[in-house]
């Protein structure tokens, strides 16, 4: 018999705000230890919470980003736990009644059921909540920061809808890039902005009812993700083939041996007692409320990837860069809406303007700029503040001039060698295309008396090629071109100089 996996993720982010969830502190990484705390977030008795607006919004805004409803009610209740880190002794959180449900992610993986290359997974919810505490172990105490304890997380959860490590994993990326878009969170797994809970049971292929859920706790990184279930799910079919019965339990993943191990069954899982909290009233959003979070509403990546390739006539591999360098994309996009060559422009942006920026971002500040794709924990070891891309502060010229480039090298006044030098020159002085190429005697030669003088010469001096192209070798021909245009500093029509090169052989 054949086994199939069943996956679904609980994913926790917390919320870009400026204060904590229940308090006005800071809601900031980085701080010297137990200084951003107060008698609310340390749970000292006879204080009353009272919650962030803005984590509200950030969660409904995450709701209609994944295309889930808004209820005219949610609430927050209690979850009795007992851990050091978490002074209450109980978590503030949203169990039946959240602020959002029912909705999807759809992004690119190709498996079953995709259409066009692109698979969607149901969101059962994402609820609000806060994160706790932060232990820290030394070899003989242990130190506890209440920093992050009370900073607004979100938890969302989607349905058992993934069939594999490699989807769980677009799936994630996809999740981090909409929450990046969205301005919810800076998902900035470096700083534990993002962890995960993965679920997962295997089951007979077709088979309609689910296997044994197994719970992989607080994964920090989405590659860690992926090689959990890479190790997991062939250990659960192992088990089930060998005649043996999985229970409903949770697994702790061991980054650095590859492997998961059991922690607890079900028989002994937390009891939560939820109950409501009697301090909080529950959230009803008004008309004017959700209108104002709705003008927050962006356009997801995926949509602006397919609207990039659309409209401008893009290759993937361009609007992928798009979306993912949100800067450099609507700088492009600025110029391309008034260029009849998109393409064109697109190799510019992509191909030169790009590195430049970077390379002068780089001289400016000392630190390379990282995209968002590699924002990941996968740059762990890095340990470098990663800078958005995208800074155009070293930008010195135009966006026309870069349509005016373009047409130099369509009206065949440059050679694209001498266009290449041009925008070299645009880049440092932020002088006009058409300037440049008049102070530098760029513009292309097409005089065909002139270059009739270069292929000439270059015949003479290459009688080994020239023999060859007459003997059948066409390929000869471009070696001689390049001669051509190495003679005339590049300034010769390439296309002129082959036509006469030909002639002249063929002769
Ligand atoms: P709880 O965490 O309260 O036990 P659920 O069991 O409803 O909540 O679901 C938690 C997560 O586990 C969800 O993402 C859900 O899709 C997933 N899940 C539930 N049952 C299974 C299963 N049998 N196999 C894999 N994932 C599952
Ligand atoms: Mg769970
Ligand atoms: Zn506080």
């Amino acid at each position: 018999m054949e086994y199939e996996a069943v996956i679904g993720l609980e994913t926790h982010v917390q919320l870009k705000t400026k204060s904590k969830m229940w308090c006005g502190c800071a809601n900031a990484y980085g701080a010297e230890p137990n200084t951003n705390v107060c008698p609310v977030c340390l749970g000292l008795p006879g204080v009353l919470p009272v919650p962030n607006d803005e984590a509200l919004r950030l969660t409904v805004l995450t709701g209609l980003l994944l295309n889930c409803e808004i209820p005219r009610f949610a609430k927050f209740d209690r979850k009795s736990y007992f851990y050091p880190d978490m002074p209450k002794n109980y978590q503030i959180t949203q169990y039946d009644k959240p602020s959002t449900a029912n909705g999807f992610v759809e992004f690119e993986f190709a498996g079953a059921g995709s259409t066009d290359g692109r698979s969607r997974v149901r969101i059962t919810r994402a609820h609000l909540e806060e994160d706790v505490g932060k232990s820290f172990h030394f070899e003989r105490t242990s130190g506890l920061d209440f920093n992050r304890a009370g900073v607004p997380l979100m938890e969302i959860v989607s349905e058992p809808d993934l069939t594999s490590p490699d989807m769980a994993y677009e799936y994630l990326n996809a999740l981090k890039e909409i929450l990046i878009y969205g301005g919810v969170s800076d998902c900035d797994m470096e700083k534990g902005m993002v962890r995960c809970d993965v679920n997962v049971s295997v089951r007979p292929v077709g088979a309609k009812e689910l296997g044994a859920k197994i719970e992989i706790k607080n994964m920090n990184s989405f590659s860690g993700v992926r090689r959990a279930l890479e190790y997991e799910i062939p250990r659960q079919i192992a088990v089930v083939k060998s005649g043996g019965k999985l229970v409903q339990s949770t697994r702790r993943w061991d980054d650095v041996t590859g492997i998961t191990e059991q922690m607890r069954t079900k028989e002994d899982a937390h009891d939560y007692r939820y109950f409501p909290d009697p301090d909080l009233m529950p959230s009803a959003p008004d008309d004017a409320w959700l209108a104002e979070v709705k003008s927050r509403v962006v356009e997801l990546p995926l949509a602006r990837k397919q609207r990039f390739m659309r409209d401008y006539g893009l290759p993937a591999s361009d609007a992928e860069t798009f979306k993912n360098d949100v800067p450099l994309g609507d700088y492009f996009e600025g110029i391309a809406k008034n260029s009849k060559n998109p393409k064109a422009i697109a190799n510019w942006v992509i191909n030169n303007l790009r590195a430049k920026l970077a390379e002068a971002s780089e001289r400016r500040t000392g630190v390379a700029p990282v995209s968002i794709q590699d924002r990941g924990a996968e740059n762990l070891e890095t340990g470098a503040t990663p800078v958005l891309p995208g800074t155009f502060a070293d930008l010195k010229f135009p966006p026309a001039a870069l349509l005016e480039l373009v047409s130099l090298v369509e009206a065949k006044t440059i050679s694209s060698a001498a266009a290449q030098q041009v925008f070299v020159e645009m880049f440092d002085t932020g002088k006009s295309p058409t300037v440049i190429v008049q102070e530098k005697g760029l513009a292309q030669v097409s005089d065909t008396g002139a270059i009739e003088k270069f292929c000439d010469e270059v015949i003479a001096a290459n009688p080994g090629p020239a023999n060859d192209f007459k003997s059948c070798k066409p390929a000869a021909l471009n070696f001689l071109k390049g001669q051509v245009m190495k003679l005339s500093k590049g300034k010769a029509n390439p296309a002129v100089a082959g036509e006469i090169l030909e002639r002249k052989l063929k002769s």
